[in-house]
């Protein structure tokens, strides 16, 4: 199978065209072309093979003069996690105060990532 892709890893937006054969459920990267550095093979093969996502949201805080508190993941999870990922997420809920990279949520599904305060409430 053959597909085109924009590689994000930097401004020049390489238009990167994947050849990759799946067997099993396994997908396999058979070349990559349209690349002008490696990190495009990287990041297609990735892209491809396991993909993975960051996740930003807010979540309810009481005691603070905003409604919300933003958050953000301490890594990257599967793509195919998020959807449970930001369930989990949806069900804290927080009271000032919060600082800057408290844990508010640890080893969310097992992934060893960890939901953060993206800044300080007090
Ligand atoms: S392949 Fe390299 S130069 Fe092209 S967008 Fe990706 S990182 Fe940038």
């Amino acid at each position: 199978m053959k597909i085109e892709m924009p590689c994000i890893v930097c401004p020049n937006s390489c238009n990167l065209e994947v050849e990759y054969e799946e067997e099993n459920g396994q997908k396999k990267i058979v070349s990559v072309s349209g690349h002008l550095c490696d990190r495009g093979i990287t990041y297609a093969t990735d892209e491809i093979t396991h993909p993975m996502r960051m996740i930003t949201t807010t979540i309810k805080i009481t005691g603070a003069h905003i409604a919300r508190l933003p958050v953000i993941l301490s890594d990257e999870i599967p793509k195919e996690l998020i959807f449970n990922v930001l369930t989990e997420i949806k069900k804290i809920k927080v009271k000032t105060p919060v600082n800057e990279g408290d844990i508010l949520l640890e080893n969310i599904l097992g992934t060893g990532v960890n939901l953060l305060a993206s800044r300080s409430l007090l």
